[in-house]
């Protein structure tokens, strides 16, 4: 009994990683003030109005705003 609770424990806690990991890929953190985003277009925006002199993050450069 306590194996099978430590399996199906150990595999809901891989899911809440890789759930983390997934929600971690598509954060963006801003480079200059460490702001965070989770909408690519919306940080872009947000970068292109705050910053506009600093280069732009590489994976804006091809997002489609
Ligand atoms: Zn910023």
């Amino acid at each position: 009994m306590v194996l099978i609770k430590c399996m199906i424990h150990s595999q809901k806690g891989a899911a809440a990683d890789q759930k983390t990991a997934a929600k971690a890929a598509l954060v963006h953190t801003c480079p200059v003030c460490r702001v965070s985003s989770i909408d690519t277009k919306i940080f872009k925006q947000y970068f292109e109005s705050e910053h506009p002199k600093s280069p732009m993050v590489p994976v804006l450069v091809d997002a489609q705003a």
